[in-house]
């Protein structure tokens, strides 16, 4: 037996963590590209840019953790929100944080202003997808202050 050679155990958790680091950077590179992409269908209004300077800026930083259930081995739609800005999430953890959102009250992610439910708007901006990456959508609620700043009318 050679003592040399990682033990299969030894091996999963290095592939792990090279996978996570691997994943931080993919999603930084996703943002960053979007940036650019976006020109396709218009450019993204200062606001949504805001939004996306944020995300690109956290995921630089390593402040952005990655939940349990998205893998690079199985991509599948990834959910980075505004509300809840420390994590990317599946289709199924970024409900169940858009549920404890739900249950705080309603602020602005843009400028923090308390709105009634009525007074704010969802909205969300698909990132395009990078070979190797799935799509991230950037989810956010804006006031019709800060719709107004990025130049949406509803
Ligand atoms: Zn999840
Ligand atoms: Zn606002």
């Amino acid at each position: 037996m050679d003592h040399d050679q990682p033990g299969p155990a030894d091996t999963a958790l290095r592939d792990q963590a090279a996978a996570a680091d691997a994943e931080a950077a993919a999603i930084a590179r996703a943002a960053a590209a979007a940036t650019g992409a976006h020109r396709d269908t218009g450019p993204p209004g200062p606001v949504e840019q805001a939004f996306i300077g944020l995300m690109i800026g956290r995921a630089r930083r390593r402040e952005i953790t990655i939940c349990p259930h998205l893998s690079p081995a199985a991509p599948q739609p990834e959910y980075w929100q505004a509300w809840a800005p420390g994590e990317v999430r599946c289709a199924s953890c970024a409900e169940r944080a858009y549920r404890q959102m739900r249950a705080t009250g309603a602020s602005c992610d843009h400028c923090a202003a308390a709105v009634s439910g009525a007074w704010i708007t969802e909205r969300a901006i698909q990132m395009p997808p990078v070979p190797g990456q799935a799509p991230v959508t950037v989810c956010f609620r804006l006031c019709a202050d800060c719709q107004a700043a990025n130049g949406q009318s509803a």
